[in-house]
């Protein structure tokens, strides 16, 4: 993540009366953060600077955001949507983006892509009695487990792939996701340090 290459997106000011509504985005996960305003100036701002900025209504002026909390929004990329009358941005926050505290203005589990929802209910399983929740059998239980099964289920995707059977390499494939997540869980790897060293592998 070093300085921002996003090109100035097209959009029709006039039709939105100068102002319109942008959307963040985590950069990592695709989480909806928050929710602002922009014109032309805050717009520019943003291209410039690398720094989220919105216009305020309630302020009557550019707002970049976290300028007197530090949590700002490093700038990612951006585009226009379809009738080019919405932004949508990346970022990557540097504290919580909600004013209240929270990682997310929205926040709650349904604004969250499926794998995350997936890692915070195993997550929240460690404290589940162990005879119980299978989860939490895994995560208390001898250390290796875990990864056996994740070589276990490894191998079955691949045999399932090998015999062409589609039901079953689904299957497979699911209880695969299920098991990493449990091992990053167990090792205290954040499923989101997965996903930036993938972001970096592509760039
Ligand atoms: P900040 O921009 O983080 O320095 O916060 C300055 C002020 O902006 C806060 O006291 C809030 O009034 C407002 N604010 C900050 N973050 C948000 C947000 N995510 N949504 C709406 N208002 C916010
Ligand atoms: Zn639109
Ligand atoms: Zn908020
Ligand atoms: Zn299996």
């Amino acid at each position: 993540p070093t300085s921002p290459k996003a090109a100035m997106p097209v959009i029709d000011w006039e039709k939105m009366n100068n102002l319109v509504p942008a959307i963040v985005q985590h950069h990592l996960t695709g989480r909806v953060l928050m929710l602002g305003y922009m014109n032309a100036d805050a717009l520019a701002t943003t291209l410039e600077g690398g720094l989220v900025t919105f216009y305020s209504r309630s302020k009557q002026r550019l707002w970049t955001k976290g300028e007197s909390s530090g949590d700002r929004l490093k700038l990612v990329t951006l585009g226009s949507d379809c009738d080019q009358d919405a932004i949508l941005i990346q970022a990557r926050p540097l504290g919580p983006t909600c004013h209240k505290g929270s990682e997310s203005c929205f926040d709650d589990d349904a604004n969250q892509p499926f794998l995350n929802h997936l890692a915070s209910l195993v997550h929240q399983r460690r404290d589940a009695p162990k005879e119980s929740s299978y989860t939490a059998s895994l995560l208390t239980g001898p250390p290796r487990r875990a990864a056996q099964k994740v070589g276990e289920e490894g191998v079955e995707v691949a045999l399932a792939a090998a015999t062409g059977d589609r039901e079953n390499l689904i299957d497979e494939t699911a209880d695969l996701l299920y098991h990493l997540t449990v091992l990053l869980e167990q090792q205290q790897v954040p499923m989101s340090e997965v996903v930036a060293r993938l972001v970096e592998r592509h760039r």
